[in-house]
């Protein structure tokens, strides 16, 4: 897959979803021990490095992100 760019802390949608790039270092009250992108359904990417999520089209979050939105794998 082509390389897209990565969804940094400091992009509008990112604020507004309370994105961060490493899931251990959120103060969000909404975040649960574990949850990052690697194991959120919108995630569609591998277990490490970047990988496309839903509610970023176009750009790529990292799997050991985080945001409000995060809604765990089914299975
Ligand atoms: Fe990560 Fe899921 Fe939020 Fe997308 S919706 S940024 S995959 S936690």
């Amino acid at each position: 897959a082509a390389d897209l760019p990565h969804v940094t802390d400091a992009d509008p949608t990112a604020k507004a979803l309370g994105y961060v790039e490493d899931a251990s270092k959120t103060t969000n009250p909404k975040h649960k021990a574990g949850d990052d992108c690697a194991n959120c359904q919108f995630y569609s990417g591998g277990p490490t490095g970047y990988g496309p999520c839903a509610l970023f089209p176009g750009k790529a979050v990292n799997a050991k992100g985080w945001c409000v939105s995060h809604s765990p794998k089914a299975g």
